[in-house]
C-alpha cells in the first residue's frame, strides 16, 4: 500500500427530516447565496423545506445553475456575490449545482484575471482559499457532497474541465434520502451508474497489496448493484434510497482512493463526450469504461479478474474469455439501468474521436495510473465503442 494523508472535515447529516436542521450549520451573522438548477427543488418540496429551515436567515437567491454547469453562468453569480457581498453559499441540488457552486466560491476569491485558470491552469493555480460551502444533496451520483473536486463547462469554447481544493469542500451536506422520490428514472439510472464507475476508477488499477480497500469498493459495488434496481423499481422504497444514497457518497470521498493507484481516465474522456456532444456525464462513462477495460486489460488484467470473479462469479475459462465475459456483465449491468454503452446509441459520429484525441494531443497529456494513455490508446478504446 502507498503511503498517505486523510482528511474528510465534510459533516453529514444524513437521514429523513435532516433539512429542517439547517439552521444549526448555517451562520447567522453571514450573508448567504442560496444557489439551484433549472427548478426542481420548486416542484418536489425541497425549496419549501429549506427555506422553512432558515428563517431569519440573510439569504439571496442564484437559480438556473445547467446540468454540467456553465462557467458564463457561473461567472454571474460571481459577480452577485462581489456586489452584494456574500460570505456564505448554501447549494441546493445536485452535482451540477454542488460544482458550480464550488467553482462560485473559488472564483469569488480569485486573484488571478481569467478564473476559467481555476480549471484551465489546474496544474499551476492551487485554490487557497474560497467562500465556505453548504449543501442540500437531491441527486446522490457524484459525491461532491463530500469531495472536494468540482467540473465546469465553458459553452463558448466546448470544453469541461474540472479542479480541486480542499478549499472548496462543503462544511456540511445534508443529505435526505427521500429527495430520490421525485427523481426521474434517467437521473436514477445516472446516479448508480456514475457512482459505480468512480468505484472502478479507484479500483481497477494494478493490485497495490491493499485488501481493505479492495473490499470497501467491492461492498459498494455489490450495494450499488442489489439496491440500485430497487431504487429504480420502486421510488419510494426509502430504505433503497437510503442505501444507495449512501453508496454514492462513499464512492467519491477520498477513503476507497487512499493508498491505491488510481485512473480516472473514463472519467477524462467522457467529459469530451459531453464537451461535444452534451451526453449526459454517467452515460459517457458507460460508453468509455468497456473500452478501457478491453485495452488495459493486460496492465488491469490481476483486478479485471478479481472483479469479475468477486462481482459477479466468474471464474473459469482463459484470463481472456474471463475477462471478456466481465466486460459483457458490466455492459449488461449498465443496459440493465436502462444506460446504452455504445457511440451509435448517442449518435456519436465517428469524426468526434480525432476530435478528442486532438485535443489531448494538444494538451500533452496523458491518463490512466500510470499516466501512459495517449491519443493512440484513447482512439482505440473509442474505435471499440463505435
Ligand atoms: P445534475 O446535473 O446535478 O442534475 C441532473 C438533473 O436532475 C437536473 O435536471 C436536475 O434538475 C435534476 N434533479 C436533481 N435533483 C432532483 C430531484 N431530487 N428531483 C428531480 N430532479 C432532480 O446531476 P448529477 O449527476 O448530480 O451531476 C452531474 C455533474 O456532476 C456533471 O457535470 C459531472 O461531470 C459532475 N461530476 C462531479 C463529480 C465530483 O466529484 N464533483 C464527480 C462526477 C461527476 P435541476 O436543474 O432543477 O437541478
Ligand atoms: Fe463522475
Amino acid at each position: 500500500m502507498y503511503n498517505f494523508e486523510f482528511k474528510n472535515p465534510v459533516k453529514i447529516l444524513f437521514g429523513k427530516g435532516k433539512i429542517a436542521k439547517l439552521a444549526n450549520e448555517l451562520p447567522k451573522d453571514k450573508k448567504i447565496l442560496l444557489t439551484y438548477g433549472g427548478g426542481s427543488i420548486f416542484k418536489n418540496g425541497v425549496y419549501d423545506q429549506v427555506k422553512a429551515a432558515t428563517k431569519g436567515f440573510d439569504i439571496i437567491e442564484f437559480g438556473g445553475i445547467e446540468a454540467n454547469p456553465h462557467y458564463e453562468t457561473l461567472m454571474k453569480a460571481v459577480s452577485i456575490v462581489k456586489e452584494e457581498k456574500v460570505d456564505y453559499l448554501l447549494s441546493v441540488g445536485g452535482g451540477s449545482v454542488l460544482d458550480g457552486t464550488k467553482f462560485i466560491a473559488a472564483a469569488a476569491l480569485f486573484e488571478g484575471d481569467e478564473p476559467w485558470d481555476i480549471c484551465a491552469k489546474r496544474s499551476e493555480v492551487s485554490i487557497q482559499k474560497a467562500l465556505p460551502i453548504g449543501a442540500v444533496l437531491t441527486l446522490p451520483a457524484t459525491g461532491s457532497e463530500m469531495n472536494g473536486n468540482a467540473v465546469v463547462t465553458r459553452v463558448s469554447t466546448q470544453e469541461k474541465l474540472a479542479f480541486d481544493s480542499p478549499a472548496v469542500m462543503p462544511q456540511f451536506s445534508v443529505l435526505d434520502p427521500e429527495v430520490i422520490f421525485s427523481l426521474p428514472d434517467r437521473q436514477v439510472a445516472n446516479g448508480i451508474v456514475d457512482a459505480f464507475i468512480h468505484v472502478m476508477e479507484q479500483y481497477l488499477t494494478f493490485p497495490v497489496n491493499a485488501p481493505l480497500q479492495d473490499r470497501f469498493a467491492e461492498g459498494i459495488l455489490h450495494t450499488l448493484i442489489e439496491e440500485g434496481p430497487k431504487v429504480l423499481a420502486n421510488r419510494n422504497d426509502y430504505e433503497a434510497a437510503a442505501n444507495f444514497m449512501w453508496s454514492a457518497t462513499m464512492a467519491l470521498n477520498g477513503l476507497i482512493g487512499m493508498g491505491v493507484p488510481q485512473d480516472w481516465g473514463t472519467h477524462m474522456i467522457g467529459h469530451e463526450l459531453t464537451a461535444y456532444h452534451g451526453i449526459d456525464h454517467a452515460r459517457t462513462l458507460a460508453i468509455v469504461l468497456p473500452g478501457m477495460m478491453d485495452i488495459r486489460r493486460k496492465e488491469k488484467q490481476e483486478k479485471i479478474l478479481q472483479y469479475g470473479e468477486r462481482i459477479w462469479g466468474i471464474s473459469e475459462g482463459t484470463s481472456d474469455e474471463r475477462i471478456d465475459q466481465t466486460i459483457s456483465k458490466t455492459i449488461a449491468f449498465f443496459e440493465s439501468v436502462g444506460i446504452k454503452t455504445t457511440l451509435p446509441d448517442y449518435e456519436v459520429p465517428a469524426e468526434t474521436i480525432g476530435r478528442i484525441t486532438s485535443r489531448f494531443e494538444e494538451r500533452g497529456m496523458k491518463i490512466g495510473e500510470k499516466a501512459d494513455i495517449g491519443p493512440k490508446e484513447i482512439q482505440l478504446i473509442l474505435e471499440g465503442r463505435l
